[in-house]
């Protein structure tokens, strides 16, 4: 499952509206009744790609009221320097103009910061916890339907999965995992693939017509895209685009923050997923400076300052920008204009000036520093 990295900026652009079944898309009312009466409500599970957009739709399709749960966490969903409100009410902005859907946004980065440093059924090919992040995704959903009331009715959960799409967490077996760790036995279904599946008691009683579900399988995205295309969805983000848990290179900066520290902070990931990272202090929880390689990461970097965090720069010389975040001292200040110098004009100059601030409107401090050597910097590459 991907998440939907700042959906402000992200990729998903437009749908079109003319596709849509107007009737279709009324998010407010619980329409389907089942064989017993009452009627039913779903929640569905929602990144902000394709596959879960497609099964909360195929839902909706079914005159069932489906609220998109979207979960965010410093590793997916919104990005540094986003506020949650800013994010989640622009999430759920887009979700209804682009594609008809009504969402809600939570945050579990605690819980899921703690997951990841020590998962139960271990980790993917990189730093990705797949297995566990389903259940603990699922769980949230699950606690989310708990608290629906649907009077005589009946609430279950949805999700974007494929059987046989990802090796570690879309296995019949892991699948089957994914329910009994997060009770969800039954209330689970999957629409994708549900007619490859074992059916949901919404199925089997008459709540969802089986018949109207799905029985995708495999790596294959065609089937996905095909939908897509007929359901009037232009514009999606690509699978697994958001989770930089998957991403081999930031992934294992991660995995090594997890080992200098047992439960980072969000900041401290973003230290470490944004720009070029180094470590100037290993002790005492470490030192990291953040440097932009380009004016959209010194934008992004401009917003991360908070919590005791330093910018540097250099002083009147343009170059990238820097954050250091740690217990630093003057030699880690000094470092970071090294470093800065080496990405700037000034990288054979034997001395360069730097400034540094608490906020990006206050660079109160000066210091003239030396060139650093380029084994010396290597050594300190995060
Ligand atoms: S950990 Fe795996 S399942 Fe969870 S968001 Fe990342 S890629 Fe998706």
């Amino acid at each position: 499952m991907s998440g939907m990295t700042n959906m402000g900026n992200s990729s998903m652009g437009n749908i079109n509206m003319n596709n849509i079944d107007k009737d279709k898309r009324d998010t407010t009312a619980a329409k389907a009744v089942g064989k017993n009466g009452g009627a039913v409500r779903a929640v569905s599970l929602t990144s902000g790609g394709l596959d879960s957009l497609l099964a909360t739709r195929i839902v909706m399709d079914l005159g069932i009221d489906v609220l998109a749960l979207h979960c965010i966490t410093p590793f997916f969903g919104t990005g540094p320097g986003l506020g949650f409100e800013e994010y989640s009410k622009d999430f759920k902005e887009k979700m209804v103009e682009m594609y008809g859907i009504r969402s809600e946004v939570i945050d579990v980065t605690s819980d899921f910061i703690k997951m990841v440093g020590n998962p139960a059924h271990g980790y993917g090919k990189n730093f990705n916890p797949c297995l566990d992040c389903k259940i603990l995704l699922v769980s949230e959903a699950k606690k989310y339907i708990d608290k629906m009331t649907v009077e005589g009715g009946k609430k279950f959960i949805v999700t974007g999965e494929v059987l046989g799409q990802r090796p570690m967490s879309q296995r019949r077996d892991t699948m089957r995992i994914v329910e009994r760790e997060s009770k969800s036995d039954g209330v689970l279904l999957r629409p994708l693939s549900a007619k490859l599946l074992e059916p949901t008691v919404v199925e089997v009683e008459g709540y969802v017509d089986r018949d109207a579900l799905l029985e995708f399988s495999g790596r294959t995205r065609k089937p996905q895209m095909a939908l897509a295309e007929s359901m009037g969805i232009e514009k999606y983000q690509t699978p697994a685009g958001g989770c930089c848990l998957t991403d081999p290179i930031i992934s294992k900066r991660i995995k090594r923050l997890y080992e200098m520290k047992a439960c980072p902070t969000t900041d401290d990931i973003y230290s470490v997923r944004v720009g070029r990272p180094f470590l100037l202090k290993s002790g005492g929880g470490g030192v990291i400076l953040t440097i932009g390689r380009d004016e959209v990461e010194n934008s992004v970097i401009e917003k991360m300052g908070n919590n005791g965090a330093l910018f540097v720069k250099l002083v009147d010389l343009p170059g990238p920008l820097g954050l250091l975040r740690g217990d630093f001292g003057n030699d880690e200040i000094s470092l970071a204009i090294s470093i800065l110098a080496r990405y700037s004009k000034a990288r054979n100059e034997r001395k360069v000036r730097g400034a540094f601030g608490s906020t990006i409107d206050t660079f109160d401090g000066e210091m003239t520093v030396g060139k650093i050597m380029d084994n010396e910097l290597e050594a300190l590459r995060f």
